[in-house]
């Protein structure tokens, strides 16, 4: 019999009542398939156990926050085992270490690396529906590890390629995956089909509804995905390769985030080595650079250097800087109150014209855009925060997404 494994997110288990739904959808799979299912910790709850790591301390230790956090997707799988058993189904949950899943890589943020099947294989014969802890693994010295935010839905895509699942869905509060956030847009569009390229920018970009590593292992993997609500039985997304598409829109998707901070040091030395120099101390505390730009130098003497990182990482950023004797500078400017937004779609690369058309769209509503980036799919502008939601309105209307 095939395999189908599903995955729900922390809003589709939130409530009791959600996990009696949750129970339904599941029963009603069985019917057809070996189901084995993974869930997150029920929404709000690894927020919490993270609020309670920081009032213990500001230098919580990585491996126990792994595991602290885990321990949400212990309580939701028991809950949704409890609820099938209550049914009459044969269910039990199964923590990463008793399966076990294997990773390797930092606590907080490991990769999954190994699974082994046969517990699994064995308990589906026996018609068992086993509810996998999500965002879990166990590391070689036999700690539990977490595999980063949202890791969920990596945890799901591990688990359809090792059991070579005929479908892997992913159910979420929403009904897909939209032409942008519908909780920020209401005339956002559910997309009917993505690729893989267009959802990896899309997610890592900022569209929270898939987390970027899942959906990398699913590419390398070619495994569909499928997007869709546990509230309302509708088809949601399908997550694929390019060639199964059919699309004639030049832009897909449009993301924007709310959690990025701008860096710009005025006045430092234009000269060989120093751009390495202020980015090297930052690599080595695994700050992330996102944007970059330096303008040319008017003197041939000095210039200004202007980048983004993750807002969290703001305060470390400034120390760095600030107590690096080789890195000189003459002003350091900060800023939190920035967006990216971004433009994706495979359209564009025979598409002429589309930078210009977004910058226009831009300029037209009076929005000043401080840095850009693109790739070969993608175009990202930063603006002021508070021109996010107007930014994202006219970049919709502009490529004509709410059609
Ligand atoms: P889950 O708890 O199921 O993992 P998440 O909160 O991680 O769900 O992701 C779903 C959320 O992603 C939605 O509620 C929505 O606000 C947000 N989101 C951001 N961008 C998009 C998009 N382009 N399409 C759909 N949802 C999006
Ligand atoms: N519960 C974890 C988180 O909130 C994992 C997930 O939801 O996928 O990040
Ligand atoms: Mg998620």
């Amino acid at each position: 019999m095939k395999i189908v494994v599903l995955k729900f997110g922390g809003t589709s288990v939130g409530s009791i009542e959600k996990i009696k739904k949750v129970a339904e959808i599941i029963s009603n799979y069985k019917k057809k398939y070996n189901v084995i299912v993974v869930s997150s910790a029920m929404s709000g709850v690894t927020n919490d156990l993270i609020k309670k790591s920081q009032k213990i301390s500001q230098n919580f230790s990585d491996a126990e926050y792994d595991v602290l956090v885990s321990s949400g997707e212990q309580v939701s799988c028991s809950l949704i085992a409890g609820r099938l058993i209550h049914k009459g189904f044969k269910s039990r949950s199964w923590l990463a270490w008793q399966i076990p899943i294997l990773t390797e890589g930092a606590y907080k943020n490991s990769r999954i690396n190994q699974l082994y099947k046969n517990k699994i294989i064995k308990y589906l014969k026996e018609g068992g529906i086993p509810i996998i802890t999500g965002f879990q693994g166990v590391n070689d010295l036999e700690r539990i590890t977490t595999i980063g935010r949202g890791g969920s839905d990596a945890s799901a895509i591990v688990l359809a390629k090792f059991f070579r699942a005929h479908k892997c869905i992913i159910y979420t509060d929403v009904e897909g995956v939209f032409t942008t956030d519908p909780n920020k847009l209401k005339k956002a569009k559910k997309i009917k089909m993505i690729s893989y390229e267009e959802m990896l920018e899309m997610a890592s970009l900022g569209a929270k509804v898939m987390q970027p590593v899942s959906i990398q292992d699913a590419r390398l993997n070619r495994i569909d995905i499928e997007v869709k609500s546990s509230f309302v039985n509708k088809p949601g997304t399908l997550i694929t390769k390019r060639t199964n598409l059919i699309n004639n829109k030049i832009i897909t998707g449009i993301t924007s985030t709310h959690n990025d901070a701008k860096v710009s040091l005025v006045g430092v030395k234009d000269k060989p080595g120093v751009a390495a120099s202020i980015f090297k101390p930052l690599s080595k505390k695994s700050i992330n650079v996102d944007m970059v730009v330096q303008n040319i130098s008017a003197n041939g003497k000095e210039t200004d250097l202007t980048f983004t990182i993750k807002s969290e990482d703001l305060n470390k950023t400034k120390k760095i800087i600030k107590e690096n004797k080789n890195i000189n500078f003459r002003r350091l400017l900060f800023e939190k109150g920035v967006s990216k937004i971004s433009i994706i779609g495979v359209g564009m690369i025979t598409t002429p014209g589309v930078t210009f058309r977004m910058f226009q769209a831009l300029a037209n509503k009076k929005i000043n855009i401080q840095v850009i980036s693109t790739s070969e799919i993608k175009i990202s502008v930063l603006v002021d925060k508070k021109n996010t939601k107007k930014a994202l309105e006219a970049l919709h209307k502009e490529f004509k997404l709410d059609k």
